[in-house]
Formats: structure tokens, sequence, C-alpha cells
């Protein structure tokens, strides 16, 4: 530890104590707190909050910045915690305290007329808050603008440097080319007869026993975390050493926990294999992008590969053995990739999500840059629906009332769960050619993969962007070529060849 980051290091440490039990609020919330706690635990929340923002803009701790900086003596790490530190100062500095906390209270009334309108079937409820966020968004968008060339360029940046529209418009088009014939020539034939058999009664004790078991078997160390469950599957953590992943069980439906439990485990993964170094720092953790291409990695390219279920199909065919003790390894794949063009993104399979995301893209942007008006939107989204995908949504509460993300002012988040997919798959390519993936996978060896991601991905947290991650790993700068490479072989050998 440098001698100069000294005070900064005080700073950083009353930064995190509030932030983790912020998390610890988070998960209490949405875990195990009685509903009826919620309003008066919501103004310790606001208090802590506050208490966060009074220190990180404080003058204090930017002169603490400052000697640091003159000192001349701080360790790589330090610098970037200083760069993560500045950014987040500026960004809360620019937005005058006043407007700060009505965006505050607004997303949290846009929050419970978000859910009023989807329960109600009625876009108009909520679409005069939805104006309101967007304009928010924008006049924040504005106070941040330096060089970029779109207020949405000001957004994306905000999850993900080195990521434009214009990178993103490239991604997008060359994965609409390659995915939207694809889905059609599938679309035609019968992806998968055993689809039906992840539906019906299953145990719930059972199948806790085996989502635990695979969360185990992949990695996850119990002793370092736990899994709970919540409606909407998410992990969190309270640092390297306490690390919460949720899943979420339907009687009625086998597959669903199965295949949340492998994506949080991925994210789980990244939480535990943080270095000591980062660990309790503003670079704990992980951005977006890359924590999204951790855990899409484990569900989709390890999670849904044969080799993955070789050495465990036996004991999931005697774990449910009604529906699934008669039916062959192969049918089971075919199963778990099967390819429907559906109206909801987090019910949707591998090769159509990333259409979803590109829709919510098109929409985000135009509404932040082009000249859409929010009352456009159930008209737009239907129509791209039917247009990418072919279906057609009966009523807004499955169309344009989907998801929760812009009640809470997260826009210019969606991309990057489709950029997480093709970084996924541009580190596996890499990580194939050091270990041999699907043999690791067929011989029990999920280690080698943890081994592998921990040493090149998960120990360096924030510490590098994603650009930065995929040219130490992979030699080259982000690289869509792989993910479409892999998704066109996937499905072209399952179901068209
Ligand atoms: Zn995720």
């Amino acid at each position: 530890m440098s001698k100069g980051f000294d005070d900064v290091r005080k700073y950083v440490e009353k930064l995190n104590s509030l932030s983790m039990a912020l998390t610890m609020f988070e998960w209490d919330m949405e875990t195990m707190a009685p509903k009826g706690s919620f309003k008066r635990t919501s103004k310790i929340v606001g208090a802590l909050s506050e208490e966060y923002f009074e220190c990180l803009i404080s003058s204090g701790l930017s002169q603490a910045i400052l000697n640091a900086k003159s000192s001349g003596d701080c360790n790589d790490i330090e610098k970037r915690i200083i760069e993560k530190l500045e950014k987040d100062i500026d960004k809360k500095r620019k937005i005058p305290s006043k407007e700060y906390r009505e965006f505050a209270e607004l997303t949290s009334a846009a929050g419970s007329k978000w859910h009023e309108a989807k329960l109600k079937n009625d876009f108009s409820i909520y679409a005069p808050y939805l104006e309101k966020v967007v304009n928010y968004t924008k006049k924040f968008a504005g106070y941040a603008k330096k060089d970029e060339e779109c207020l949405y360029d000001v957004l994306l940046k905000d999850y993900e440097s080195n990521f434009t529209v214009k990178d993103l418009d490239e991604f997008f088009g060359e994965l609409k080319k390659a995915v939207i014939p694809l889905v059609k020539n599938i679309s035609r034939r019968r992806t998968a007869c055993a689809d039906r058999l992840f539906k019906g009664k299953f145990d719930v004790i059972r199948q806790k026993e085996f989502n635990r078991y695979i969360a185990e078997y992949i990695g996850f160390d119990f002793c370092r975390g736990v899994m709970a469950e919540s409606e909407h599957p998410f992990t969190t953590s309270i640092h390297k050493d306490d690390v919460r992943i949720t899943t979420h069980y339907y009687e009625d439906n086998l597959e669903s926990a199965i295949f949340s439990t492998i994506h949080e485990t991925g994210h789980g993964l990244f939480e535990q294999g943080n270095s000591d170094e980062i660990a309790m720092t503003p670079l704990a953790g992980g951005s977006c992008a890359v924590h999204e291409s951790q855990s899409r990695m484990y569900e989709n390219m390890i999670g849904r590969s044969k080799a993955f279920w070789v050495p465990l199909y036996e004991k999931f065919q005697k774990t449910f053995p009604d529906n699934w003790g008669n039916i062959d390894l192969d049918e089971f794949i075919l199963a778990i990739n099967k390819v429907e063009p559906s109206l909801i993104r987090t019910e949707s399979d591998e090769l159509t999500y990333s259409l979803h995301i590109i829709i919510r893209y098109e929409i985000e942007k135009a509404l932040i840059d082009g000249d859409i008006m929010v009352k456009d939107l159930p008209k737009l989204w239907n129509k791209k629906y039917e247009e990418y995908l072919g279906v057609n949504p009966d009523n807004d509460a499955e169309g344009v009332l989907q998801d929760i993300h812009w009640s809470q002012g997260s826009i210019g988040y969606f991309p990057f769960y489709a950029v997480g997919n093709a970084i996924a798959a541009q580190i596996y390519a890499a990580m194939d050619k050091r270990i041999d993936v699907e043999k690791c996978l067929e011989t029990r060896r999920m280690d080698k993969i943890r081994e592998y991601l921990r040493k090149n991905v998960h120990q360096y947290g924030m510490s590098k962007t994603a650009e930065e991650f995929l040219v130490d790993i992979t030699g080259e700068g982000f690289n869509p070529k792989y993910y479409i490479e892999y998704l066109t072989k996937k499905f072209t050998e399952l179901f068209i060849r």
C-alpha cells in the first residue's frame, strides 16, 4: 500500500462500509424482509444513501485524491481506484442536488406506476412518468456530455466505456443479418419434442437439492456464499467472501430454476474470484458487460452444451424419473436448446434473446436522440416484434410494459446484455485454445475452467475495461464474429442440418 494513498483509503473504507450496508438492505428487501417493513426501512436506506453521496462529494475526499496524485507513489490499482472515484464524483457534482433528489423520488414513483400499469395492462398510467424519466435522463446526460457524439453515447459510457452508438449499430447490424434468417429456418421445423417434459409437477425440495448440487458442481464456494430465493433471480455481494445468489423455483416448470441457477452461479464465481487487492474497493465486482459475459457463458455456452450434461444427466434423470427417466441425453439437449420466437425477453431462448435486446436498443436510442415520443412506444414496440420475431403481443403487459428498467432510469443498459453474450463467445474461443473446454466438461474438470476464468477475468474485477480484457485475453478488441459463428454453428448442427 502506498503512503500517498493512505487518506484516500480511509474514504474508500467509509464509502465501502456504507455501500455494503445498502447492499445488505437491498438483499434483505428482495429475499427475507416482510413486505410491511418497506416503508420504514426505505427511510434508513434513504439516510444511508445520502450519507454515501455526501462522503463521495466531500471536499475532504477531493483533497485526499489531489494529495495522492501529487505524491506520485500510487500503484496501478490505486490509480484505477482514483480514476473510478473521480468519474463518480464528476458525475454526481454536475447534477444539482435538488434535481438528483427529484429524480430519485420520480424513479421510485415511476417504478410503482409501472407495476400498476402492467397489472392493469394500461400504458397510459405509466406514460407520463416515463416521459419525465426520459426528460431527466436527457438533461443529466447533457450535463455530463463532453466530446461524445450524442446523448445516448453518454448514457452508454455510464455502463461500459469504449462502446458507442457507432459500434453498437455495427454489432447489431451484423447480428440481425445472421440471426433473423437462422430463426426463420428453424421455426419451420420441430425444434424439440421433449420440451413439454419440463412442464408438470416437480417437487420443490428436490429441485432445491439439485440446484444446490449444480451450483456447487460448477464451483460456487458455499463457505463464502449463499443461495436463496427471490422473485427475479439476481446476484449481489457484500464482499468477495460473502457472495449471494438467488434463484426462483416453480413447481410447474423444472427448466427455469436450473438455468437461472447456472446463470447466477456464473455471476457469483466472478465476485468470489476477485483478487484480495481489489476486494472492498470501488473496483470490486465487475462491469456490466463483462459480468454478463460470465453468467451467460456458464448458462448457455457451457450449461446448454451436451458435454456439460454428460457427467450430470444420470443424476438429473434419477432426481426427476417420472418425466425424464426414459428420455435419452440427445433429446434432453434438444429440449434445453429449443428455439421459439416469443414475446417475453426473460423467457426467451438463447438464439432469439439478442433480437429482444436489439428492439429495446433501437427504441431507447430513438427516445434519447431521435424523434419518437413516449406515447408512440406501444405501436413501435409491436411493429418491431412483428418484423424481427414474427410475433404480436395481445396487450401492452406482454409488450412494452414487460421490463422494469426504464422506470428506474436505466436507459442504455439493455445493449450490454447482448454485448455480454458476444464477449463470452470471444473469451470462450480463446479459453478453448488453452484448455480443451469440452474435454474438461465431459471429465468433470470444472475447476480448470473456473481457474482459467479466475486468472484471466475474475481477479481483475473492474480494474480493466471490457476492451482491455479482450485485448489481453484474445489479442484483439471486441469482435462479434465469434458470437455469430458460435450461434450459426450450434443451431445449424442442432436443428437445421
Ligand atoms: Zn445476469
